[in-house]
């Protein structure tokens, strides 16, 4: 089967391509990336020269690209990660995250129906459902839960999923939608909480914490992720929103922590910053459905999946400071300079 992996060289969607290329070596995988600001080339490195993979830059946004990408390629399977993603940049500028997560979506979807393919799998996030209040800790976002958004982000990724529901709907287009919780793992953009703060620890600099650090989010491996994309893409009944989560609940204040604990460094690095307008108090997913139809089980808790990305970040340091090097530092210093 031939696979178009959208976005794939960001966080997940890298993950993703090379959790498929290593292990399914019969198929085909086909990453398409604008590389943007969160793209990375130098993630897809190792896969690079493997002879089931292959990288093409371009804007899931332009169609006469897209569709002469669908004519000579013939996709399978299309799993869009391509998005804008990170809430911060959603709040100082929304526009560029309805163009490419709303507008990119639809055009992707226009040329899996012109083309035909097996499946178009939409990633989506849990930051759709809104959030829950801190004094209920029974109460997940299910399948069922209404969406109800808080940033141009989460509304503009909602605005995508509603789309893909449509299409389903209306010209039959065979879809899937997955909703996970916070990722995190090896190849994470610095500017994203844990390396944000790895990085930061390592350096002995001040560790921003947003507002009082009592925000919960409910944390799942990227490699779970992965599985679970993976199970719905083979087995997941068409038309069906999965919700992905790992019941890994804790606050920004226990994650920083935990890292500082790992690292040997002073929790007197923490230093609180003006919390995020509109800042969403408590994500938390039931992931029933994707466990109980499909059989999905996170390898990773966060006691071990923690470990595993602390040791990757300090066994691959090139990759983060590249980064850091770039036009990142000029962003952070635009994000927190008066705070
Ligand atoms: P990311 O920001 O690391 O990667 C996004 C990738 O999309 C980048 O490589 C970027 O270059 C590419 N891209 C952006 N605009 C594009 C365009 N117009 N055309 C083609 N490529 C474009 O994001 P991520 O954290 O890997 O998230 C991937 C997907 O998973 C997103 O759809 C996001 O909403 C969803 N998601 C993320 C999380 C999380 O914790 N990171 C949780 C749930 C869902």
């Amino acid at each position: 089967m031939k696979f178009l992996v959208t976005g794939g060289a960001g966080f997940i969607g890298g993950n993703f391509a090379h959790y498929m290329v290593n292990t399914y070596p019969e198929d085909q995988i086909v990453v398409l990336d604008l590389l943007t600001y969160a793209g990375n080339l130098e993630t897809l490195e190792p896969i690079m020269d493997k002879p089931n993979f292959k990288f093409v830059k371009g804007d899931i946004r332009d169609r006469e690209f897209i569709d002469q990408l669908f004519a000579e390629e013939k996709f399978d399977m299309v799993v869009n990660f391509a998005a804008e993603t990170h809430v911060d940049r959603s709040v100082e500028d929304p526009e560029v995250f309805i163009t490419t997560n709303i507008i990119g979506t639809q055009v992707l979807m226009d040329a899996c129906r012109k083309y035909g393919i097996q499946r178009y799998h939409q990633v989506s996030t849990d930051e759709v459902y809104g959030d829950l209040p801190l004094d209920r800790p029974d109460l997940f976002f299910t399948e069922e839960t209404p969406i109800h958004t808080s940033s141009p982000y989460s509304a503009a990724k909602a605005g995508a999923d509603l789309l893909v529901q449509a299409y389903h709907r209306t010209f039959k287009l065979p879809v899937t939608i997955s909703r996970c919780s916070n990722n995190y793992g090896p190849y994470h953009f610095p500017e994203k909480l844990i390396p944000l703060m790895i990085s930061r620890a390592l350096a002995d600099e001040s560790l921003p914490v947003y507002g009082d650090g009592m925000n919960v989010r409910d944390w799942l491996h990227v490699y779970d992720h992965c599985t679970a994309i993976d199970l719905i893409l083979r087995k997941g009944r068409d038309g069906e929103v999965y919700n992905i989560g790992g019941h890994n609940e804790k606050t920004n204040l226990e994650v920083v922590k935990t890292i500082l604990a790992a690292l040997h460094k002073p929790e007197s690095l923490i230093h609180f910053v003006k919390d995020r307008p509109g800042h969403d108090l408590r994500y938390a997913m039931d992931p029933t459905k994707i466990e109980t139809e499909l059989g999905w089980k996170p390898k990773y808790t966060f006691e071990t999946g923690i470990p595993q990305t602390i040791d990757w970040y300090l066994t691959h340091r090139a990759w983060w400071e590249h980064i850091l090097q770039g036009e990142y530092q000029n962003y952070y210093q635009m994000m927190y300079k008066d705070r």
